[in-house]
């Protein structure tokens, strides 16, 4: 089931509405060459909808032969730490793109830009206001009632410098002043009734330390500091196209060097998944999940962390396509992307995720043998290697019934299967404990069946993974579901409400091919017939743990009775 994309933006090797304004820009003149930026605030990990914003600025910049920063958008010290930065820059990295010697930081522009703001209160532009921020808030008016001027508007450029100058020396406390631009209270545009350019806030900055307590908004830092860099293409997501005004006002009334413009693309969403930072932040300090990089996140750590692979991503962005209409992705069109790329790429091992003993009565007990197992179906590069078969073994519970249905065709009560690359075995007898459950199986096989096949022709209708009890390694696997149990979480008013209670699943004594112990991180196999499968940090030699990366086909729906998300491809406002 794929989702549905954007088609219509993005045609299969075509060019979406951004690409085709860039292409125009440098065909027409209009620049000779692009500069993109990728601005995130490092105050939490990236997300899946940072890679859009990522992909997109990188990507462009690529295409065209210009160049994309990488520019931390550090203005607001309370919420900023190192931790978020390096974080964010190994993020970036990881999904592949490289910003070269262009690391960036608004707070390197501080000096200007606070030099910029004196030029505005010089020119009438800007004025110390000593209004609280109730008092602030109450004046600024609503959508439909214009904001009332502030008693402090008509102060004269000589006190607001001075005033300004004293903020800066630190004489005020949090909250007492905010320099504002002097706009127009009574603007439609509520962006532009005279917002606050800086705010008093004694913190420190993980950059620059206790150098500043005031510091610049959002709306004053970003234009101006696209301005410094050249960047060309300020792209961004739709929540700032009411900004624009004010971004193009600041830089009309400003020296700048040079004339950046802003445009708007639709944000990314997910149908069940939370792509907020807020949101992302309470999870993590609410303890719902183990860390940002939780394999059940959305961030990009988590993603990694479950053995996602960049290029899947990139490829469902690409898929995604990039439109200014909103729209609600499938998650299953992700889930697409990761199976498709695996699949073509990972290594085949198998391991029993629930394992039901098995002996074989009439194979020798001193006797084992190595049996070549094909490591990838269709890229024979990746070789063969051995695995052992023996009298004992494991198999998978679910792959045993006792009085099965109809269409269950594995392993019961005098039935016949093949044991992958193996041999066919026959159940003779089932074991079990004093509760009267299946704890074991008696088998026979056929030595005439080494490889997987009967020499007289017979068939039988289930092949099943399994391994050898002796030299199985035990491990644990983390089976992830959806972190929300609704498409659309907090729809109801309270997201945690909406958390599914069953989004991690331990399963411990699992039973793996001695192949499995030595895997590297990161490194993503099938488990026949289970998914797909990478360890996990926590992973160590004797005590491995895996995380199921994806399944091999989307189950998660049908099993819990939920119907794919519903509000995929609509559009939300
Ligand atoms: P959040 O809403 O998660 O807090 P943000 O926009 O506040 O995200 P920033 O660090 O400011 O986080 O984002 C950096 C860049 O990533 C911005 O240009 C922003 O527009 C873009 N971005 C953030 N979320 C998305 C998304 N869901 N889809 C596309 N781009 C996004
Ligand atoms: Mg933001």
């Amino acid at each position: 089931m794929v989702a549905e994309t954007n088609a219509v933006d993005s045609p299969e090797g075509g060019r979406d509405f951004i690409r085709e304004i860039i292409a125009g820009d440098l065909a027409q003149g209009r620049a000779q060459t692009v500069v993109t930026r990728f601005p995130p605030e490092p105050n939490g990990y990236l997300h899946i909808g940072h890679a859009k914003s990522i992909c997109l600025n990188f990507g462009v910049a690529e295409e065209f032969g210009g160049r994309c920063h990488l520019r931390f958008d550090d203005t607001n010290p309370t919420k900023e730490e190192q931790e978020f930065i390096d974080a964010i820059a190994a993020d970036v990295r990881w999904l592949g793109f490289d910003w070269g010697e262009h690391l960036f930081h608004a707070s390197d522009y501080f000096e200007q830009l606070y030099a910029w703001a004196e030029h505005l209160i010089a020119s009438g532009d800007a004025y110390v206001d000593d209004q609280s921020p109730d008092e602030m808030r109450a004046s600024r008016g609503t959508l439909t009632e214009p904001g009332r001027n502030s008693p402090f508007r008509e102060r004269g450029a000589t006190e607001n410098l001075d005033l300004f100058r004293r903020m800066r020396a630190g004489e005020f406390p949090n909250g007492a002043r905010v320099l504002r631009a002097r706009i127009d209270m009574a603007s439609g545009n509520i962006n532009l009734r005279d917002p606050a350019l800086y705010r008093i806030l004694h913190a420190t900055h993980p950059r620059t330390g206790d150098a500043w307590c005031i510091y610049p908004t959002y709306d004053y830092a970003h234009g101006q500091s696209d301005a410094i860099e050249g960047i060309t293409h300020s792209l961004c997501t739709l929540e700032f196209e009411d900004h624009k005004p004010l971004y193009e006002w600041l830089l009309d009334k400003l020296p700048v060097p040079s004339r950046p413009r802003q445009y708007e693309f639709a944000r990314l969403n997910i149908a069940g998944l939370v792509l907020s930072k807020r949101v992302l932040t309470r999870l993590v300090s609410g303890g719902h999940v183990a860390g940002w990089d939780d394999p059940r996140m959305p961030t990009l750590a988590g993603l990694r962390r479950r053995g996602v692979p960049a290029a899947a991503l990139r490829e469902f962005i690409k898929r995604v396509g990039m439109a200014r209409a909103q729209s609600v992705v499938d998650p299953a069109l992700l889930d697409f992307c990761v199976r498709e790329d695996l699949n073509r790429a990972a290594s085949r091992r198998m391991a029993v995720l629930r394992p039901l003993r098995v002996t074989i009565d009439n194979y020798p007990e001193d006797q084992t043998e190595k049996l070549p197992a094909i490591n990838h179906p269709d890229d024979p590069a990746q070789g063969t290697r051995g695995v052992t078969f023996s009298r004992e073994l494991w198999v998978e519970q679910d792959d045993f019934m006792e009085e099965p249905p109809k269409k269950f065709f594995r392993l019961s009560p005098g039935r016949e299967v093949r044991l992958r690359y193996g041999y066919f075995i026959t159940c003779r007898e089932v074991v079990k404990n004093a509760a009267g459950e299946v704890v074991a199986l008696r088998c026979t096989y056929d030595p005439a069946t080494k490889g997987g096949n009967a020499p007289d022709g017979r068939k039988v209708q289930a092949t099943l993974h399994w391994v050898s009890a002796a030299d199985a390694v035990p491990a644990e696997v983390r089976l992830y579901n959806p972190l929300f149990g609704r498409a659309d979480p907090g729809a109801d008013g309270d997201v945690f409400a909406d958390l599914n209670p069953d989004s991690l699943e331990v399963l411990t004594g699992c039973m793996a091919e001695p192949a499995l112990a030595d895997m590297a991180k990161g490194i993503v196999v099938q488990f026949e017939r289970q998914g797909y499968f990478c360890p996990d940090r926590d992973s160590k030699p004797g005590a491995l743990v895996f995380n199921r990366t994806v399944g091999l086909r989307d189950t998660w729906a049908k099993e819990s009775g939920r119907n794919a998300p519903a509000a995929v491809g609509k559009v939300r406002t």
